[in-house]
C-alpha cells in the first residue's frame, strides 16, 4: 500500500542522514497522506538502514495499519501537529547541533537577517517546559500539545513559520511534502548556527523588532 510514498519517505530519511541534522539522537520523520488519512512513519530502529519496506503505515490515532516494527516515541507529537495544522504533509523532528542548543537555551531564534526571512517569516518560537497533564499522557503527546499551544498563544501561522523549538529537546519542522520539510529542517539548522554566530560577533545586536539580545 502507498508504495510510491514509502519510497519518497525512505529517500527523504536517507537525505536527512547526509545533512547531518540527526545528531545527538536520530529524531524522526513522517508523511501524512491526507487523501487516505494515513500516516507513513519510519520505525523506531531505522537509524542504520531505512528502506521503503520498513516504513510503517498508521491511522491518525497511531495504530499500525501495515508493517511490523516499533513505533517511534515521538509519533504522538507528529499526529498532534498534523491534526492542528491542516495544510502540512510531512514533518521532520530534528536534533541538529545548533537547533538543539537554542532549544536547550529556551530561547526563540530571533530574526537577525534576510536569510532567516527567506524560510521563516518570524522568530522561531520555543515552547515552555513539557509537563504531563495526567499519568496517561505520554511525553510525545504532551510535546505535541505544547508546540500547538505556543503557536496559538503567539497567533503564529504554521505556513509562515514552519518550525518550532521544543524546550530542552530539539525541533519539529514541516512542509507540504517531504522535500519541503527537509528543505526547512536544513535551513533551520543553518539559521540557528547563523544566529549563534551573529550574537558572538555582535553581543549588542538587535533583531528586526528592535529587541536587545537577552543576557544570561
Ligand atoms: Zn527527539
Amino acid at each position: 500500500m502507498l508504495e510510491a510514498l514509502k519510497q519518497d519517505l525512505a529517500k527523504a530519511i536517507e537525505c536527512l542522514k547526509q545533512e547531518n541534522i540527526r545528531l545527538l539522537g536520530k529524531g524522526s520523520m513522517t508523511l501524512f497522506d491526507r487523501s487516505n488519512n494515513l500516516i507513513l512513519t519510519e520505525p523506531a530502529t531505522s537509524d542504520s538502514n531505512c528502506d521503503a519496506d520498513s516504513i510503517l503505515i498508521t491511522d491518525t490515532n497511531g495504530s499500525i495499519v501495515e508493517g511490523t516494527g516499533n513505533l517511534i516515541p515521538s509519533l504522538p507529537a507528529h499526529l498532534e501537529l498534523y491534526r492542528s495544522f491542516s495544510t502540512i504533509g510531512a514533518i521532520v523532528h530534528s536534533h541538529g547541533l545548533y537547533t538543539t542548543a537554542w532549544a536547550q537555551s529556551g530561547r526563540d531564534i530571533p530574526v537577525y537577517g534576510t536569510n532567516h526571512l527567506e524560510f521563516f517569516k518570524e522568530a522561531i518560537p520555543c515552547t515552555h517546559a513539557v509537563t504531563l497533564e495526567n499519568a496517561e499522557e505520554s511525553y510525545g503527546s504532551a510535546a505535541g500539545r505544547c508546540m500547538v499551544e505556543i503557536f496559538q498563544k503567539k497567533a503564529l501561522n504554521p505556513e509562515s513559520v514552519p518550525a518550532v523549538l521544543l524546550f530542552q529537546h530539539g525541533a519539529y519542522v514541516w512542509g507540504h511534502n517531504v522535500d519541503e520539510a527537509i528543505h526547512h529542517a536544513v535551513a533551520l539548522e543553518k539559521i540557528a548556527h547563523l544566529a549563534f554566530l551573529t550574537e558572538k560577533i555582535n553581543a549588542d545586536i538587535t533583531d528586526r523588532a528592535g529587541n536587545i539580545t537577552p543576557r544570561y
